[in-house]
């Protein structure tokens, strides 16, 4: 329960403050647009880095990468940086930007209705009501975790946790413990767990390709040089960027190219591990990249450990005290550890936000399929921006960089809506129907689609929603300037008098 009263008029409202919501919210306070808020559900800024707090929890992305261009730190301990010091990093350059007077933590937005009439969103959240002429979801696509759908999982008697939702309270030494998934985050927590309790068991659906980590601490005159050459530190992201960007023909065109990456991963699980049977189990059958590239050094050592089995039969149910596999073998564990991941393709706060007509995004993307124009503005939901919407998503490259390219566009058409006293805009029909059936048209052929694998980056239908399919410079580009072309307009805008917030010159001194 949150002790703030919402009411009155913003002229923007972002909901959500990790990376997305705060480059936004900076962005606007530097173009003058001060009378906003963010929503933020919980208690920090952070998002995904403040949720996911599970031992060995780091970005696979270089942090120089992984960071604001307009935010450069010079501080980054190591080439992939820890979670919690990502999530300093947030806090610090939150403070440092002087908007945090306009973040209302522990506020959940409950429902936002476009009313045609007043031309303006009406939100309700559960510290009260308010209205905004735009609306900016920045609540990302992995803040709600997804539980595995089996037989018995509410009946364990012992403890369980998703892997965002990590408890600190339960103590894991010398526990049999069971964890439930072998993507991302799973790949980081095993090897953490194996070092301390008493036997594993990591229950496998489908194997990933695992590339070795190149991680290493930055040396002190690497920092010397960051801190006092910003220039050198500029040269680093670069040099990571392009070679990031190598990945996309491999995905995209050529999957030949993609051949030194799974010898790469081959060469993993052969240095690592050494009994055929658990090799034969850990080897993929599908091509590298149509599941996202894991990268670890340490995953298949543990999975090699005496205490550690990697469990391949199916999942059967969970009982009270364990889990049973198709089988019929039970084995019994203390803690269940679900790392399952996120509600991805049906993003859980398209449900809350009404366009026109009263019609839910969710309603719309149930019909068709997730979609919206360059991944951040809807048809039929006015004034709405998202970032990290439908096909933003990346598996080889910074999301930080669609997120800034987003909120370039965003702040670009909030000056359009200004300069020329729109009331609204929402993406054409037919643009946003060629700019998604171009997308999916991209998509054939991709590694995502012809490379054999089921993922979370496909819909219901088999329709790749999630993913950005081509260079990420492309979309920079596409991004860049606000094509109001595009777009259905209606204005001539009405000025607002009943504001939440005040700009800078109105505060009484
Ligand atoms: P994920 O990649 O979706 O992996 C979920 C795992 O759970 C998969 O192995 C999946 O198997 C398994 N699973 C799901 N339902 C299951 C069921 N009913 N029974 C058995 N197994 C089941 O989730 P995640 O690992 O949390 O990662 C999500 C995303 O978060 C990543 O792709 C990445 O974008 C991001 N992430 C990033 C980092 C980072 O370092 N930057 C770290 C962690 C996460 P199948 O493969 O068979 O579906």
């Amino acid at each position: 329960m949150t002790d703030t009263t919402l009411s009155g008029h913003v002229d923007h409202l972002v909901v959500g403050a990790g990376f997305a919501g705060l480059a936004m919210a900076i962005k606007l306070d530097e173009d003058g647009e001060r009378d906003f808020l963010v929503l933020e559900k919980g208690h920090d800024v952070g998002g995904t880095w403040r949720d996911n707090t599970y031992p060995g929890a780091a970005c696979d992305v270089p942090s120089q990468l992984y960071s604001y261009s307009f935010a450069p730190n010079p501080e980054w301990s190591m080439s992939f940086s820890p979670q919690p010091e990502i999530q300093s990093y947030i806090q610090r350059v939150a403070q440092e930007s002087g908007t945090l007077d306009r973040f209302r933590f522990g506020v959940t937005m409950l429902d936002a209705r476009w009313d045609e009439r007043a031309q303006h969103w009406q939100v309700s959240t559960d510290a009260g009501d308010l209205t905004a002429t735009t609306l900016i979801s920045g609540a990302g696509g992995l803040s709600e975790p997804r539980l595995p759908d089996i037989e018995g999982i509410g009946s364990f008697a012992g403890q369980t946790f998703h892997s965002a939702r990590w408890d600190d309270d339960v103590d894991l030494t010398g526990k049999r413990v069971a964890v439930i998934g072998t993507g991302a985050s799973a790949i980081q927590i095993v090897p953490e767990l194996a070092k301390v309790v008493g036997h594993l068991d990591v229950y496998q659906r489908t194997a990933p390709w695992v590339i070795p980590r190149n991680d290493r601490h930055y040396t002190a005159l690497e920092r010397f040089a960051f801190r006092h050459l910003p220039g050198i530190q500029r040269l680093y992201r670069t040099a990571i960027y392009w070679g990031r960007e190598c990945y996309v023909p491999a995905f995209t065109k050529e999957p030949r190219l993609a051949a030194p990456a799974q010898a790469l991963a081959l060469g993993n699980i052969a240095r690592a591990i050494k009994d055929p049977e658990l090799k034969a189990k850990v080897t993929p059958d599908y091509r590298i990249g149509c599941k996202r590239i894991l990268i670890s050094n340490a995953y298949y050592p543990a999975l090699a450990s005496d205490h550690v089995d990697l469990v391949t039969d199916r999942i059967a149910r969970v009982t009270p005290t364990g889990i049973v596999t198709a089988d019929g073998t039970e084995r019994e564990i203390d803690v269940l550890v679900v790392a399952t991941g996120f509600h991805t393709t049906d993003q859980p706060i398209s449900h809350h936000i009404h366009g026109r007509g009263g019609r839910s995004l969710g309603e719309t993307w149930a019909r068709n399929g997730m979609a919206a124009y360059k991944g951040t503005t809807v048809h039929g939901y006015p004034n709405f921006f998202q970032i990290v919407g439908p096909n933003v998503g990346l598996g080889h490259s910074s999301m930080v960089f669609m997120i800034e390219s987003q909120v370039a566009y965003i702040r670009d058409a909030i000056a359009t809506m200004r300069r020329d006293r729109y009331a609204a805009l929402e993406p054409r029909a037919d643009v946003q129907e060629r700019y998604n059936a171009d997308l999916q048209d991209r998509m054939e052929g991709t590694v995502w689609s012809a490379g054999g694998c089921a993922s979370w980056y496909l819909d219901d239908h088999g329709r790749n929603t999630t993913l950005w399919p081509r260079a990420t410079f492309t979309f920079r580009r596409q991004t860049s300037a606000f094509d109001v072309q595009a777009y259905d307009v209606e204005g001539p805008r009405t000025d607002r008098t009943d504001r939440t917030t005040q700009t800078p010159e109105e505060i009484p001194a």
